[in-house]
């Protein structure tokens, strides 16, 4: 088998890993970069037409995958629902099949839907969690694992007596640890290649608490306070959602969610999860105003309509700030100027990195100015270096390959079957 990173070798996000046997041709992940030229990537880069693309190697040049090829890819197998790991796919071939799990598939329409990420269809399988499936002469195992995106699966693919395990994004402090601890027990030992995932490698003054930990801290904080509680977050984050929709049921708060949000539960419990879902005891939908328009004239009145039952006016928003804990972002900053708050907690629970936008930063202006307090609450998606180490020593794989890191150098410290390898160049299994 032969494998070749077209990107990810020294780079978080953005990942494509293809495995071919001279028969099949295999696609792991058609990421997004986040990153170009080093720099966070602007957004008004997705927007350039292909030919710019491919010249700055946002798409690297991959022959037989793309729509305006001829495809020779079989299939293209998806981890999870970020962008870094699936963003590609609008560019991919249509009759190139797409394996992806519900949650996933589900995740990416919801995005869709509401227009965060380019509507296009996808060619898609899905497949289940633990059962094996057939993409030509590959058989590919995924396997739940523990992530901050909901239905994330990390892999074993088998081909001509090789065996290669690509762990994904992955943790062991989520709510889905034990899939950790299972994935390790259950996936095959001694394997050919591991490719594991090292984004904390380089930011190890990155929390790491598990969520529990999280939840007790946000009780911690408000237990005895009166203002309300802002939460920034991401709505997809199903994790961390449940982290702050139980410190809300133990402080006897109500835990309201925007529309948007409501909409992703929504559609996940639809798929028979047990998630909070707004008809749950404590929990409310707030209509911000720009959001709710664009939902009525783009996106489609059901998907506030939905919501009617449980929905919570500004008026009584307003009324019972003191026992709300509430899901907040910058393009909500009108609608909660009108809600009169005054003052009270604001924790910001996503990666720092996404700070510095000056969008961000003036909606953190006016809550100091408000007199927010302003706490960050986070716990990384991904492995701290000890369950990276944890997964090599339980794999024992022959060779370990990084990807997904800006530091795969510092993987030489963590095993003597480590082998640093560089974007595009293919090599033998
Ligand atoms: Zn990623
Ligand atoms: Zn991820």
């Amino acid at each position: 088998m032969i494998a070749t990173i077209y990107r990810g070798t020294r780079e978080i996000g953005g990942t494509l890993i293809e495995l071919s046997d001279g028969n099949t041709r295999l696609m792991l992940d058609a990421g997004y970069p986040l990153f170009l030229n080093g720099n966070p990537i602007d957004d008004r880069v997705a927007k350039l037409p292909p030919e710019e693309l491919l010249k700055l190697g946002v798409l690297p040049s991959i022959d037989g995958l793309y729509l305006w090829d001829s495809p020779s890819f079989d299939g293209i197998v998806i981890s999870h629902a970020h962008i870094d790991h699936y963003g590609l796919l609008n560019y991919a071939h249509p009759d190139i099949p797409v394996y992806l799990s519900r949650g996933t598939k589900t995740l990416i329409e919801v995005s869709q839907a509401f227009k965060i990420c380019e509507p296009y269809a996808i060619n898609s399988r899905l497949f289940n969690m633990y059962e094996p499936f057939a993409v030509e002469g590959f058989t590919v195992k995924p396997y739940l694992i523990d992530h901050s995106a909901f239905d994330a699966a990390a892999f074993e693919i088998n081909a001509g007596g090789k065996t290669v395990i690509y762990s994904g994004d992955f943790r062991g402090h989520g709510r889905k640890s034990t899939c950790f601890d299972s994935f390790i027990k259950h996936a095959t030992k001694q394997a050919d290649v591991l490719f594991t995932e090292g984004s904390m490698v380089s930011r190890s003054d990155e929390q790491t608490v598990t969520e529990d930990e999280l939840e007790n801290r946000v009780v911690h904080e408000l237990n005895g306070q009166t203002g309300i509680a802002l939460v920034q977050s991401s709505s997809q984050n199903i994790d961390r959602i449940v982290s702050f929709y139980r410190a809300a049921l133990r402080l006897g708060r109500t835990f309201v969610i925007d529309v948007y949000t409501a909409n992703v539960l929504h559609e996940l419990h639809a798929l028979g999860n047990k998630i909070p879902y707004p008809s749950y005891d404590k929990m409310k939908v707030f209509f911000p105003h720009r959001l709710t328009q664009r939902i009525f004239n783009e996106i489609g009145a059901e998907y506030a309509k939905r919501f009617s039952p449980y929905r919570i006016p500004k008026e009584q928003l307003e009324a019972q700030q003191r026992e709300i804990i509430m899901l907040a972002r910058p393009s909500m900053q009108k609608d909660l100027e009108r809600c009169n708050l005054s003052g009270g907690h604001f924790f910001y629970s996503m990666w720092q990195g996404y700070r510095d936008s000056v969008y961000q930063q003036s909606f953190e202006k006016w809550l100091s100015e408000k007199g927010f307090r302003n706490i960050f609450l986070h716990t990384s998606g991904h492995a701290k270096v000890s369950d990276i180490r944890r997964l090599i020593d339980g794999l024992n794989p022959k060779k370990i390959v990084p990807i997904h890191t800006l530091q795969p150098d510092a993987f030489l410290n963590y095993s003597d079957k480590v082998e640093l390898k560089k974007d595009g160049i293919a090599f033998e299994v």
